[in-house]
């Protein structure tokens, strides 16, 4: 294994020619105690060998999963393996050393956005397509240390995707989940929706914020209702996008609403990005004969349905786990297009400083944010 030298702290551009000097060790926000502030230390800088290529982060976005993690809601199953752990699955960087594996196409210097939903083990998922199925997975930040890091060890160069010139390299990072997840949310409903049909986004917080950005994208005859219990919310992705009516369900009955909205039909499709019992129980209503609904937000563990609308209306309810590598690259292409604004999807972008990580935590825990929230390292 060969390292190119370059100033790691010189900008891309800049980079051919110079040096790198990478450190042996480099700071990373960890969580050492579940609930309690995360303290940024200094731990070992991996060399990466075969496969792997290791990426100077410059940006890791927070997910509403890092918060339950941090949190330690997944211990009952295992996660994360071990303390200390570092969160983010949202990672834009720049490769700066790859091992000898790697093809030459990829090039020190290259501007990345990391596939977060990797696996251990190629299986007959995996080589389906189906990349985030596997059975044995490796999913940056919950099965494998995340990238709130100055350096991130990515184990295969597979899960790469190249970003240089795209406008924002910071801001595309929420592309890996939230731009993701809702991208295959909406590739799904596409098939069942048709011109002037409605579909219904519920719940307007990171993911919603891309989600209706994908409808308008790839479903520019549909009219777009939305959800949530904030107006703030509401009128945040109003800026982004034409809403076509906005429900609060704090305000007003959702139900009857959409129905009067709907003239009586109801929607055709419903993407839930909240996945509470009340959501699930409360949506799933406002569904028309032969409608979707796509269940996405992981609030609760268990909900109720009603039986006999879901039945008598032939109403198919589906889950959605993030997306594959395939539907990675996809979005990636469609940012180069301009199908999507990812750069005013970002509300905040936090410092990597003790302080400032451990705001950026607290404001998606306590879901004071409004679109996306960045850490910019
Ligand atoms: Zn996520």
């Amino acid at each position: 294994m060969k390292y190119i030298e370059i100033n790691i702290n010189c900008s891309a551009e800049r980079y051919s020619g110079g040096i790198i000097i990478i450190p042996t060790r480099h700071r990373a926000a960890l969580i050492r105690d579940f609930g309690k502030p995360l303290t940024i230390e200094e731990v070992p800088t991996p060399a990466p060998k075969d496969a792997e290529v290791l990426v100077k982060v410059i940006s890791a976005g927070i997910c509403h999963s890092d918060i339950h993690l941090w949190a330690g809601d997944y211990r009952p199953v295992g996660v994360p393996k071990t303390l200390p752990w570092i969160l983010s699955h949202e990672i834009t960087g720049v490769v700066v050393a790859k091992g000898d594996k790697v093809p030459e196409t990829i090039k020190v210097g290259d501007r990345v956005l990391v596939y977060p939903w990797g696996f251990a083990e190629e299986d007959e998922r995996t080589l389906s397509g189906y990349t985030q199925l596997a059975r044995k997975r490796a999913r940056l930040s919950i099965d494998i240390p995340g990238g709130l890091q100055e350096y991130l060890l990515v184990q295969h160069y597979r899960y790469i995707v190249n970003i240089d010139g795209l406008e924002d390299p910071q801001a595309v990072a929420p592309l890996a989940c939230a731009g993701l997840t809702t991208y295959n949310a909406v590739k799904k409903i596409k098939p069942y929706v048709g011109p002037d049909e409605h579909v219904l986004v519920v719940g307007l917080g990171g993911l919603g914020t891309y989600a209706v950005q994908w409808i308008r994208a790839l479903l520019p005859h549909a009219n777009l209702l939305v959800a949530d219990i904030r107006d703030e919310a509401i009128e945040f992705v109003s800026k982004l996008v034409k809403i076509d009516a906005a429900v609060n369900p704090v305000k007003e009955d959702p139900v009857k609403t959409i129905t009067e909205i709907t003239k009586g039909e109801g929607v055709k499709a419903v993407i839930d990005l909240v996945g509470l019992s009340q959501t699930i129980g409360t949506y799933l209503k406002t569904l028309t004969t032969l409608g979707v609904y796509a269940m996405v937000g992981l609030m609760s563990y268990e909900a109720s349905i009603p039986v006999p609308h879901v039945i008598r209306n032939e109403i198919k309810i589906f889950g959605v786990y993030t997306g594959s590598l395939g539907d990675q690259h996809e979005v990636i292409k469609h940012a180069r297009k301009g199908s999507i604004n990812y750069v005013k999807a970002i509300s905040k972008r936090f410092r990597f400083e003790e302080k400032e990580v451990n705001e950026a935590i607290k404001s998606v825990a306590e879901a004071k944010h409004l679109g996306r929230v960045i850490v910019v390292l």
